[in-house]
């Protein structure tokens, strides 16, 4: 192996600089040019390759976003895209490529590997952590702290009104980032789209517990079964109109921001671990972390959306919001 590719794929994520990082420096290690495809899929079928020496890395492990930008290509969904990306990385030279995204990048690459014999390895870079074979994935920790801290100052003003705030939070198809940053501030409900939510059992709860407390918080994640923190709030409104409701909607705010201390080290681990992982001639898998572990697990397993929520940690959440 000469030379490798390295992108960004889907939603950015914070981390995903770091990751970057660890793939040049490792590369660069081990005597391997690096090139930095840009914007995504979008990038490999625009010929937009850049060389990444150690300096092009320097200071970013500490900064959201991606330095190689990011897309969600329409053309790498038909054959003609990919075979133009496929040319182009023939034509670069390329022996294997890093791939940073979440799901929809992995099942690309995967899509890919059917038309192109050049070896992907793929990071987890998304912040829903709803990948299988990580326990965490790159983004996921950052945005449940930024959620945490947001829905925090909420708080204050909810408690000083006497009010019950709806929060929306990211998630359209897993409610990871919402039950983890409800259990962290504390909500009083978390709604989330693996479980089925009942409006009328929220509402008998808001009433029984009225006077439990001052203030209310309701994480729901956007993709929840009963529709978004407006809906909800209405109805909830509709039958306990002596509750003071508000709705707040997070929104892009969870993607940015500099990553935490401990998305900068798995970033940094998964990146270090692509590279030596096609070295060894991997290839369509991801890098994911378990138990603290390096683990590899083929791109067809980890994005099977089968993340089962533990059914203590649902418990815990119900006992300790009385
Ligand atoms: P996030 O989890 O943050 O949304 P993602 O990687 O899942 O990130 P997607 O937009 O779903 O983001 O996927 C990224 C890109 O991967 C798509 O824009 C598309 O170009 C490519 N892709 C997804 N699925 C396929 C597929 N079946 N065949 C070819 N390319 C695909």
């Amino acid at each position: 192996m000469k030379k490798i590719a390295v992108f960004t794929s889907g939603g950015d994520s914070p981390g995903m600089n770091a990751c970057i990082r660890a793939v040049v420096r490792t590369a660069i290690y081990h005597n391997i040019q690096v090139v930095g495809i840009m914007h995504g899929y979008d990038g490999m079928i625009n010929d937009e390759f850049i060389p990444l020496d150690a300096k092009s890395v320097a200071n970013i492990i500490h900064r959201g976003g991606t330095i190689l930008k990011t897309a969600r290509s329409q053309e790498f969904l038909t054959i003609e895209g990919r075979t133009k990306a496929a040319k182009n990385l023939t034509k670069h030279g390329i022996g294997g490529v890093i791939v940073i995204g979440g799901d929809g990048s992995f099942k690309g690459a995967l899509q890919f590997s059917k038309e192109c014999d050049i070896p992907f390895v793929g990071c987890p870079g998304t912040i829903d952590n709803d990948l299988i074979g990580t326990d965490f994935t790159i983004g996921y920790d950052t945005a449940i702290n930024t959620v945490v801290e947001a829905v925090d100052k909420i708080r204050d003003t909810a408690e000083s009104h006497n009010r019950l705030f709806f929060v929306e939070v990211m998630g359209r198809d897993a409610g990871l980032i919402a039950l983890r940053s409800g259990i962290a501030v504390g909500a009083e409900a978390i709604l989330i789209p693996e479980t089925k939510t009942n409006v009328d059992e929220l509402i008998n709860k808001l009433e029984s517990g009225r006077k439990n407390k001052s203030s209310k918080i309701i994480l729901v994640a956007e993709g929840d079964d009963a529709g978004g923190a407006f809906a909800i709030a209405e109805k909830v409104k509709a039958a306990l109109p002596y509750y003071d409701t508000r709705v707040s909607i997070l929104g892009h705010v969870q993607r940015g921001g500099s990553p935490t201390a401990m998305e900068r080290v798995n970033a940094s681990r998964m990146g270090f671990a692509a590279v030596e992982a096609l070295m060894e001639d991997k290839k369509n898998v991801m890098i994911g972390i378990v138990d603290k572990q390096i683990q590899l697990t083929p791109f067809e397993n980890a994005v099977k959306h089968i993340q089962e929520l533990n059914p203590h940690l649902m418990k815990m959440v119900d006992i300790l919001s009385l």
